[in-house]
């Protein structure tokens, strides 16, 4: 599933070919999406400028002078940028073409991505309003961590996965930064200290960025029509390790599930 280093990867790939360019048609080939592409999504669109290419969580925000498209890859999407006469591949449900002769296309087997318009402000858009901060911005540290977890019984793993309280923190990237600040994914949220959260902030950056970086060096394929947009890992600690020796202290890595999801961690590196 694309994740937000996948997005902000995407997002950096494709700025450069939409920033400044005038959007000739928008051909959808199945509006069927997670939402329904608004049929009048077309002719909205016609002679548009693309001013901004944004993220917020994983939304990407296409922001014209008349209002703004929301994009979101779902479990499965992805674009690419193409020449408007690359062969369709099944599950190419729409395209974006621009006055220069390139595409923007969108691939999603599962359909659970969307194009959605506002002419509002986005950020007050009802899938937008509630996401928590970015973790990549300086509102997000261990204080806000700790304040917005007191009193709560909730796993913290679970907690930082929830994108009312951070946005952007999936399974994989989770359980890497609980190992690597030295929690346990099972501890309450409301009973961590100031200093393990700040530890905890710090390595969600870190493993964040880290695969932002890598992203960067795979950035070719979303803008190459003959390329699989590969979605990119980088060397993981604990995660899908289950009975591999823990990379700290060579005890073996655990797994097991918590909140539906499959979590690995280590007994004796995470407390
Ligand atoms: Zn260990």
């Amino acid at each position: 599933m694309p994740e937000l280093p996948e997005v902000e990867t995407t997002r950096r790939g494709i700025e450069p070919h939409l920033l400044g360019k005038t959007i000739d048609a928008l051909v959808v080939r199945e509006p069927r999406l997670r939402w329904p592409v608004p049929p009048d999504l077309p002719a909205k669109l016609r002679g548009l400028i693309v001013r901004s290419v944004r993220r917020r969580g994983k939304y990407l925000l296409l922001g014209t002078d008349a209002g703004t498209l929301i994009l979101h890859l779902g479990m499965s999407g992805s674009l690419r940028i193409v020449s408007p006469e690359a062969p369709l591949r099944k599950h190419d449900h729409f395209d974006l073409l621009f006055g220069y002769g390139s595409c923007l296309r969108f691939h999603d087997p599962r359909r659970f991505g969307c194009l959605l318009w506002t002419e509002s402000d986005p950020k007050a858009h009802p899938l937008l309003a509630s996401l928590g901060p970015e973790p990549l911005e300086p509102g997000f540290t261990g204080r806000y961590l700790q304040e917005k977890a007191r009193g709560r019984s909730l796993a913290v793993k679970s907690f930082i996965m929830d994108s009312q309280v951070v946005v952007g923190i999936g399974n994989i990237y989770a359980s890497e930064a609980l190992f690597r600040a030295g929690i346990a994914p099972n501890r309450a949220a409301g009973r961590i200290s100031l200093s393990r959260y700040e530890k905890l902030a710090d390595s969600i950056r870190t493993v964040l960025e880290a695969s932002i970086e890598q992203g960067g060096t795979t950035l070719r394929d979303f803008v190459n029509e003959a390329g699989h947009p590969g979605y990119f890992r980088q060397i993981l600690a604990v995660y899908e390790r289950a009975g591999e020796a823990c990379r700290r202290c060579g005890s073996g890595i655990r797994s097991g599930r918590l909140g539906q999801r499959a979590t690995y961690w280590c007994a004796r590196c995470q407390k």
